[in-house]
């Protein structure tokens, strides 16, 4: 059973009901209620009210809170492994995967606080910069790493002493729920809410005048509209938003354990990760043999219904990215570009499944090099000069990461700091860490979150300028 939780308290959303899809299956999952105008109003007012004695406790105390909010996340992986696998499409192994990463996040910020800092001191005068929350966060969150990119903002906001109000895509509701479930007895009462809710309620949210801030992850085009209306009460905003990561290959590496690497983070999750590689770029002088060794090391990936089998491979986690990718893929064949590897979905299957799928060489220009496919379907392309290479990649909106694989530090280094991301991974693929400050540039976001700097966007810095003398 789920429920939205309010208060420390569970609330069921009357006649509202809805069920989530299994994309292994296309089985209808759990009832779960879908939150009201009326139940954010009281999600809010409760968190308002927690606010004004969590801002109290010390940093000290919020730590112990959450370290004891972790160590029950672990206790009970075993509820939560099949909830968050189900809900995703994720094998056991990738939904565990994303519970290890769960709790270093929150582990990290229970390990965090922003000590006052004293900028600048003379016999007269001392300026100290401190760090106060902010009030009610309010975190939207989307469906490809539901548990994980909920819980590292509620760890970070309530670590610095805000509440804040959750809500998860409606079409991965379960597992935030669960986790505040296992949450509230151990937080006070209103520190915690989360709202299964519908688009609209995401709006409502970011209209709220009793929510200070919203942090938001999920689409550029939705990104917009959350910065548009935050701004009519000029709430702080965090967005973390989509991508077109390249991953580049240089012309010394081991090709034959690179190109398997590549391919892991490019079909990770089947490219449903907003740092998945989505344009692959390979040195001319190696890429024929990269390209016998990618394709090779994708044509039998394992197409498993059953979730139980230890594959990195997913089904599309709902229809609208099934027929997405799907359009990118009749889009390659129409205009004639290579496809060497897949180019099918997997009929034979009931899940949403399309098998990984290589399109050698397609022009600069085209679809699946320009837009964020969030799928299974992989560009190659070739490079062979750094300078034309720096200015093909940068040559986009997007700005979130990109990877860059080199037997050589410094040329792998060098190139990365010509790139106009916020991450750059250098021989490994896409994968965030909690110590890591993660912001996508241009399109990609505004602001950042998660390292310790990331914790500056669940604060405000306030200024103390004291004289000595009155
Ligand atoms: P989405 O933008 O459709 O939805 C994200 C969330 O926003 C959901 O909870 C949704 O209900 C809510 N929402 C929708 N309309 C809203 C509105 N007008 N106001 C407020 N909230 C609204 O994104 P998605 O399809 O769930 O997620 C996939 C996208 O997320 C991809 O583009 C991916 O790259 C991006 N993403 C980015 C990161 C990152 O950290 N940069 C991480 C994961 C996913």
């Amino acid at each position: 059973m789920f429920s939205n939780i309010i208060n420390s308290e569970r609330r069921d959303g009357g006649s509202a009901a809805a069920r989530a899809i299994d994309p292994r299956t296309k089985k209808e999952l759990w009832d779960v209620p879908v939150a009201n105008e009326k139940d954010l109003n009281d999600a809010v007012f409760a968190a308002r009210e927690a606010f004004k004695s969590w801002k109290l406790t010390s940093a000290d105390d919020r730590q112990k809170c959450l370290f004891r909010v972790a160590d029950e996340l672990e206790a009970r992986r075993g509820e939560m492994c099949p909830v968050l696998a189900k809900e995703t499409g994720k094998s056991d192994l990738l939904a565990n995967m994303e519970i290890d990463d769960t709790l270093k996040f929150i582990r990290f910020n229970a390990s965090q606080y922003l000590p006052d800092e004293v900028t600048y001191e003379d016999d007269e005068l001392k300026i100290v910069s401190t760090h106060p929350p902010l009030g009610v966060v309010g975190a939207i969150s989307p469906w490809n790493f539901p548990l994980v990119l909920a819980v590292a903002k509620i760890a970070a906001a309530l670590v610095m002493g805000n509440s804040i109000v959750v809500k998860p895509s409606p079409l991965t509701p379960y597992a935030t729920l669960k986790f505040a479930e296992l949450a509230i007895p151990i937080l006070p009462s209103g520190v915690l809410q989360v709202l299964n809710g519908d688009n609209d309620l995401g709006r409502l949210m970011t209209l709220h005048p009793g929510i200070d801030k919203i942090s938001f992850t999920g689409s550029t085009a939705t990104g917009k509209k959350v910065a548009e209306s935050a701004s009519r009460s000029l709430k702080r905003v965090t967005l973390e938003l989509g991508g077109n990561d390249a991953s580049i290959v240089c012309p010394d590496v081991d090709v034959e354990s690179v190109t398997r690497k590549v391919a892991a983070g490019a079909f990770f999750h089947s490219g449903q990760m907003c740092v998945a590689s989505k344009r692959v770029y390979v040195h001319r002088d190696i890429f024929a043999k990269f390209r016998e060794i990618f394709v090779d090391a994708v044509k039998d990936t394992v197409i498993d219904a059953s979730g139980q089998q230890p594959t990195l491979f997913s089904p599309m986690q709902n229809e609208m990215q099934y027929r997405i990718v799907k359009g990118l893929i009749d889009d390659s064949k129409e205009k004639g570009y290579n496809v060497i590897c897949g180019g099918d979905t997997t009929e034979e299957q009931p899940g949403l499944f399309i098998r990984p799928t290589v399109v050698d060489r397609p022009p600069d220009d085209s679809k699946i090099v320009t837009m964020e496919q969030f799928g299974p379907i992989i560009p190659l392309c070739e490079w062979s000069s750094e300078d034309e290479l720096v200015t093909r990649v940068n040559d986009t909106d997007s700005g979130l990461g990109s990877c860059v694989w080199s037997g050589d530090g410094g040329t792998a280094e060098r190139i990365a700091r010509k790139l106009e991301v916020g991450t750059v991974w250098i021989n490994s693929f896409g994968i965030p860490h909690p110590h890591g400050y993660f912001s996508g540039w241009k399109q990609s976001g505004l602001g950042g979150e998660w390292g310790r700097q990331g914790l500056l966007s669940y604060c405000h810095t306030q200024t103390l300028q004291i004289y000595k003398q009155t």
